[in-house]
Order: structure tokens, then sequence, then C-alpha cells
């Protein structure tokens, strides 16, 4: 019998994050598409919108003015999907039937005032400057009584239904763990418990040793396509230390993630010319508080792009009802993103 080849066989990969299995059926491509791909010029050009309610001094909602603010600016949803005042109760009816109230908050993180910039093109000061505002917000966030989960992302270009290209994210802090968070959590407890180590950690290991699938690595951070990758272009972030939320990294390596941000970022607008759409956020620590030491920081970038600036990948049919599917291995999206400039594609020479 032939033996298994992954790059041309059809077979399934175990995500042991959540413990489940995606499709990967390489012999429908074997390569990556390259054909001609157009510089597609920024979403926006205005570095004020006298119309976006993100920028300084802007009206939003309800009639508050932003601040003239000049860096990062965090404020609550004025359309908020939680609330803190919700009241504590929950129904259960033959097990079939459940509910239960849900308290929490939901803030916006403006990561500069100005309105044409994105994360890709943004300096150094400027990302770690987010980075510095993710972690005050975590630990002011997580210090609340009835906050079991901070969850901080960012929702990027209009395919992804993020109509407003001001370089924002979101935190939605809950009562309750959500359903990716409480899948993690739980492998990450039976990893601890069988190998008194951190899941991803021996993974990383494993990943640094083969090479296949890393894009870019600096001293405290690896980027990756995990080799359970869903997404054609999916891409995890993982800390080389193994800690369980941002506040926990030091003073370099919060400089080290804004870096890998950075290369992140503009490896994905570099590949099809195009500012890349993409949902990025990040998983930590349930803020429980219990210190959680079998917790691995770490972000996912699930971008819908497959082909060009255009043309997305449907999670339809067999995805809807069965499995995720793919069809370029994880190994080759890897090369295709490692082998980029690391210099944006905008910047002039
Ligand atoms: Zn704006
Ligand atoms: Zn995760």
């Amino acid at each position: 019998m032939k033996s298994l080849d992954l790059t041309a066989h059809p077979h399934r990969r175990f995500n042991p994050l959540v413990q489940e299995w995606v499709l990967v059926s390489p012999h429908r491509m074997q390569r990556p598409w390259q054909g001609q791909v157009e510089k597609v010029p920024p979403e926006t050009v205005l570095q004020f919108d006298p119309e976006c309610y993100l920028c300084p001094g802007n009206e939003r909602a309800g009639g508050i003015k932003n601040p003239q603010y000049s860096g990062t600016f965090v404020f609550d949803n004025d359309f908020a999907a939680l609330r803190p005042e919700t009241p504590e109760e929950e129904f259960d009816e033959a097990g079939l039937l459940k509910a239960k109230s849900e308290s929490g908050c939901c803030r916006v993180v403006c990561f500069s005032p100005h309105h044409d910039m994105t994360m890709a093109r943004m300096s150094m000061a400027e990302l770690r400057a987010v980075v510095d505002t993710w972690v005050e917000e975590f630990v002011e966030l997580g210090n609340q009584p009835r906050i079991a989960s901070v969850q901080i992302f960012e929702n990027r270009g209009a395919l992804m239904g993020c109509s407003n290209p001001h370089p924002h994210g979101q935190i939605w802090a809950n009562q309750s763990l959500p359903n990716e968070l409480e899948k993690e959590l739980g492998s990450f407890q039976e990893y601890y418990r069988a190998h008194a180590s951190s899941l991803l950690n021996d993974y990383l290991k494993l990943e640094l040793n083969q090479r296949d699938r890393v894009v870019y690595t600096n001293e405290h951070f690896v980027l990756l396509v995990p080799f359970w990758a869903v997404w054609p272009y999916e891409l995890l972030l993982t800390s080389r230390r193994p800690v369980a939320s941002l506040p926990d990294l030091s003073d370099s390596e919060r400089g080290g993630l804004a870096d890998t941000l950075k290369h992140a970022t503009v490896r994905y607008d570099n590949l099809f010319l195009t500012s890349f759409p993409y949902t990025m956020g990040f998983h930590q620590r349930p803020t429980d508080g219990e210190s959680h030491p079998e917790f691995h920081l770490h972000a996912h970038f699930y971008p819908p792009l497959l082909r060009s600036a255009t043309v997305k990948k449907f999670m339809v049919g067999y995805e809807m009802l069965a499995m995720p599917q793919r069809d370029i291995t994880p190994e080759a999206a890897a090369e295709q993103l490692r082998s980029l400039p690391g210099k944006h594609y905008l910047e002039t020479p």
C-alpha cells in the first residue's frame, strides 16, 4: 500500500485546540493561484472623515462627542450586545429549553486618530500603544467581579462586514465563557494534566523544528499557518513563553508582539496587493480569579480571501453540514506568505 502523502492525498487534520477535524484536499489545487494581481488602492485616503463616528472630535450616537485624541481611544459601544445591568436568572425546561442571563460590556478601541491608517501601515510605536491599550483593558475589565472572559478582536474590511475603515477593534467582556474559549480551555487543561506542559508550547517546539509552516519569528513570538488551518491563509500568532494573558508579557515581549502584528498584516496586504480583510483576536485565560498555568496566550487571524483581492472562500455546503475543508495545503500557504517582502506595497521605496 502507498504511504500517505500530505501534499497529494485527501486527508483529515486534527485541531487539538478545539478537538475538531478539517478535511484537506490538496489534489484539487496543487499550487496556489499566482496570476496577475493589480494593486488595490486603500479603502480610504481621508486622514479625517467628518462623517466618521470614530474620528477625533466627531459626534457619535446619542450626541456624545469624541475627544481630540492623539493615540488610542477606548469607549463603551453605543450599541452594545452586552449590558452590565442584566438581571441574574436562568431557566431550564426538560433540558431542551435552556436560557441564562448574560451580563457584560462591549468596548470599541480606536487604534489611531487617523481614519486612513491600518495596522499594516502603523509605526512600531503606534502598534505598541495598541498592545498597551489591550493590556490595560484586559486588566480593568478582567478585575470586574462579574467578568469571566475578555475577548479582544478586530474585524477588518468591508468583506468582513466592517462598514467603517477607521482602524479599530472591539472588546467584549462576558460573565460566562464563550464557546471557543471553553473548548480551548478544556483542551489546554486536559493536555496539562497529561503532560504537565502547555499544549501550544509543545506544538511550537514541533513547528520550530520542522519549519514548514512558520511564516515569521522574532525573539518573543512565532507566526505560523497552523497544521489544522481552515481558512486558506489562516495564521496563529503565539508567544514563545507560555504566558496566559497579555498583562503577563514583559516590556520587550510587548514590543515583540507589536513587531509580529506588523509582519502578519504587511504580508497579508502584500499577498494580493490589497488591504487584506480578516477577523483577528486573542485567546487568553479566563478572568475568573484563577491563574490558569495551562493556558497559552495566542491570536488567530481568520482571513476569507482565497485567490485574489475579490475571490473569497465560502464556508457553505459540506462545510456547513459536515466539516470544514481546504484545497491549498497549510504548508503551501505558509511558503507563499513567508516569501513575501516584509515592506508594505504602498510604501514608497
Ligand atoms: Zn474615522
Ligand atoms: Zn485560540
